[in-house]
C-alpha cells in the first residue's frame, strides 16, 4: 500500500513535469495546467476506488492499475504506507509547482 497523497503527488508531479518539458507551442494549447495536474493526481488515485467499490479489487491488484501513474508499482514498492515516501513524493511535486510558479512570475514581469 501507499498513501493517497503519494499517488496524487506522483500523478500531478509527472503531469506538470511533462508540461514543463514539452515544446512551447504544445504548452500554449493547454487551457489550465493546474486543473490538468489536479485531474492527473485524482487519476493516479483512481485504482484506490476499490476500497469503496468491491468490484474494482481485481483491477487494483492487477498490472492495469499502473495506468494510474504506476499505482500498482508504488503499492508494491511502499508496502508499509510510509509517510516518508509520501513526503518525498510531495516534495517532488512541490518543487515542480514552485518552479512553474517562478517561471510564470518571470514571464509576467518580462511582459511589463
Ligand atoms: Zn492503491
Amino acid at each position: 500500500m501507499s498513501l493517497a497523497i503519494g499517488h496524487f503527488a506522483v500523478g500531478a508531479g509527472i503531469t506538470l513535469l511533462g508540461y514543463q518539458i514539452v515544446r512551447p507551442e504544445i504548452r500554449r494549447k493547454v487551457p489550465n495546467k493546474w486543473l490538468m495536474a489536479i485531474l492527473a493526481g485524482l487519476w493516479a488515485m483512481f485504482p484506490d476506488l476499490s476500497q469503496f467499490v468491491k468490484r474494482l479489487e481485481g483491477f487494483h491488484d492487477s498490472l492495469w492499475a499502473n495506468i494510474g501513474f504506476f499505482h500498482q508499482i508504488m503499492e508494491r514498492l511502499d508496502t508499509h504506507d510510509s509517510i516518508w515516501v509520501s513526503a518525498v513524493l510531495v516534495v517532488f511535486m512541490g518543487t515542480i509547482v514552485v518552479s512553474l510558479l517562478m517561471s510564470d512570475i518571470w514571464h509576467f514581469l518580462r511582459k511589463k
